[in-house]
């Protein structure tokens, strides 16, 4: 099923209550479920099939409640997380950082502007020194 952008997917989460251990065995060893095939062994089970409680409706892509963004656009970040991860998109990701980016070169510039501050008692001697 194909998407478009600002479109919600809908879906619809179930609780399915008391399986029979034989049948979660089934169901943890292969994790799809056919209807209604798979639910025959379910207690409640008849000709009619079987009445389930829909507990919560949500958009899959945005994970919203229907109810809370049913008349508004599905804002899903289409983009896989693209905008958080760094770098240009034309060329590999640098192997070696940048001149003047590595820790210790960053460590060494923040010590050497650490340098040249004074002091509060050095401020308050110069002050005093250029009174008289
Ligand atoms: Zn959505």
């Amino acid at each position: 099923m194909t998407t478009r952008p600002g479109r919600h997917t809908w879906g619809i989460a179930l609780t399915i209550e008391n399986i029979p251990p034989a049948t979660m065995r089934k169901f943890v060893a292969n994790p799809f479920i056919t209807l209604p095939d798979d639910l025959r062994d379910l207690d409640g089970f008849n000709d009619g099939g079987i009445v389930l409680e829909v507990l919560d409706a949500l958009c899959v892509r945005c994970r919203k409640s229907y109810e809370d963004v049913a008349f508004s656009p599905c804002l899903a970040n289409e983009q896989n997380g693209k905008h958080l991860r760094g770098g240009m998109d034309n060329r590999a990701a640098r192997l070696v950082p940048a001149p003047g980016q590595r820790a210790d070169e960053v460590a060494a510039r923040q010590q050497r502007e650490l340098a040249r501050r004074e002091n509060a008692a050095l401020i308050q001697a110069s002050r005093l020194s250029g009174l008289s």
